[in-house]
């Protein structure tokens, strides 16, 4: 487990019943009639010392560090649906820290830090599996960008190996390497520590978790305005009233412009759709990540026994959560020949998520002009990964208000200074 961080008040200190083994044998008893609400459903009071605007992974994981970490309990989470049914429930789970610039391995790895350890500071089982993750090369020119890049990786103290096509079929003996096909192996690397969680977990655990310590988390309560008291925020109008707060903390993903025009702040952020799908269940076949940002295809295998597979983002805007048929189409077809046993598998869900896209493919952890009105977004094809790590910064920023040297890079201003930090190579998906 990570040492440094400040993990908070870990494993429910605010007096729920702990999950263990001997609950679960208690409740089954009780033929699992007397579980405890696993949050509350508490009415929004009229003021609050800070609002986090959206219940997905991020803003619970904020919510959450601002109660356990700086001691901020009287806040509330408002999410217009339920908790985790944007992104956080649409994504394919891959979890890694292997990006390219320092700015990138800093905050990722962070989160990947505090994965290692979240399911024990939750009190709540993510089935978080460090089984790697290993993207494969097609073609001599992406195998030497990729070996530049496992040495960048390598220098910021991250695990990365590069792997030739044989070393790859003895890892995935589901993968063809046979060189003749449209995507050949060339080769890959890997990152072990990577893996997957069960991403509607980590939206429950850390809702448990932060109504524990007393954040009111209020669904179905969709933000419509904000309310500006001259140059600094005063609260925000609901579909359920007037909610006042000083703070203000917007992560709504894919919605971030709506919010944004809200405040008249005009984000540098495209919304497109990302699609993924799961086959029927078989049994287990294989138990580690691939990714081909090539292809723009990622696989792995749900612990329920289905083939994960993701897909490219649509090159148009939209906020409809489906995407067009092209773009799984051809996935499929390069998936087939690299697997090949998927062709006798049948679809069994198919569906699409509105990411938020920002020009250099790294997100956006912001300050605004508006004081106390805080911007978290534009974590694209990939902020899954990066929840805890997201949550714990943004959290440190709205508390402060000021960034912590993880969180400094990531502000709005870079899109004056031209500070970018180009991550388009080392984004799963390319956008
Ligand atoms: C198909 C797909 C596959 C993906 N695969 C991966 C992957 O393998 N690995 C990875 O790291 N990332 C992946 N991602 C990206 C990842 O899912 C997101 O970056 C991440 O989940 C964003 O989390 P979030 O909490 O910011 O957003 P969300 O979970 O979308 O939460 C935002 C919430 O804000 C709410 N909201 C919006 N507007 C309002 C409003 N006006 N008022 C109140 N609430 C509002 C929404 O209802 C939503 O619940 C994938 C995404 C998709 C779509």
């Amino acid at each position: 487990m990570a040492q440094g961080i400040d993990r908070g008040r870990t494993g429910l200190p605010g007096g729920k019943p702990k999950y263990s083994i001997f609950s679960l044998a208690r409740n089954a008893a009780s033929y699992h009639q007397d579980w405890q609400r696993a949050w509350r459903a508490p009415e929004p009071k009229k003021e609050y010392d800070a609002i986090i605007i959206g219940g997905g992974g991020h803003g619970l994981a904020t919510a959450y560090y601002l109660a356990s970490v700086h001691g901020m309990t009287n806040i509330a989470v408002v999410e217009k649906g339920w908790l985790g049914g944007g992104n956080t429930g649409r994504n394919t789970t891959i979890i890694r820290s292997n990006y390219m610039w320092d700015e990138s391995a800093a905050i990722y790895d962070h989160a990947l830090k505090l994965w290692e350890g979240l399911t024990q500071d939750l009190n709540f089982n993510l089935m978080f599996s460090q089984r790697g993750v290993l993207t494969i090369a097609h073609s001599w020119g992406e195998l030497r960008e990729m070996s530049r890049r496992v040495h960048a990786i390598r220098l910021n103290g991250i695990d990365s190996d590069v792997l030739t096509p044989e070393e790859i079929k003895e890892k995935v003996p589901l993968i063809n390497i046979d060189q003749s096909i449209r995507y050949p192996v060339m080769g890959g690397f890997l990152q072990k520590r990577g893996g997957t969680a069960r991403h509607d977990a980590v939206a429950w655990g850390y809702a448990r978790a932060a109504d524990d310590l007393g954040v009111d988390i209020i669904q179905n309560c969709e933000v419509t305005g904000m309310i500006r008291n001259g140059g600094a925020i005063a609260g925000v109008e609901t579909t359920r009233g007037t909610i006042k707060a000083k703070k203000v903390g917007v992560v709504v993903a894919g919605h971030c412009s709506v919010l944004g025009e809200m405040a008249d702040i005009r984000l540098p952020i495209a919304s497109r759709p990302l699609q993924a799908l799961v086959s029927e269940p078989i049994k287990p076949e294989l138990d580690t990540v691939i990714m081909s940002n090539a292809v723009h295809m990622y696989i792995s295998q749900s612990d329920k026994g289905e083939m994960v597979l993701g897909a490219g983002v649509d090159k148009y805007n939209s906020y409809a959560q489906r995407g067009s048929f092209p773009v799984p189409e051809h996935m499929i077809a390069a998936a087939v020949e690299l697997f090949p046993i998927l062709s006798r598998l049948r679809m069994l869900r198919h569906w699409g998520g509105i990411v938020d896209t920002c020009p250099d493919a790294s997100p956006i952890i912001s300050k605004t002009d508006v004081k106390g009105l805080y911007f978290n977004c534009g974590w694209g094809t990939g902020g899954f990964k990066a929840t805890p790590g997201s949550g714990h910064v943004f959290a440190d920023l709205i508390a402060n208000d000021r960034p912590n040297n993880i969180a400094a890079p990531y502000a709005l201003d870079r899109f004056q200074t031209g500070l970018l930090i180009d991550e388009h190579g080392a984004a799963g998906v390319a956008h």
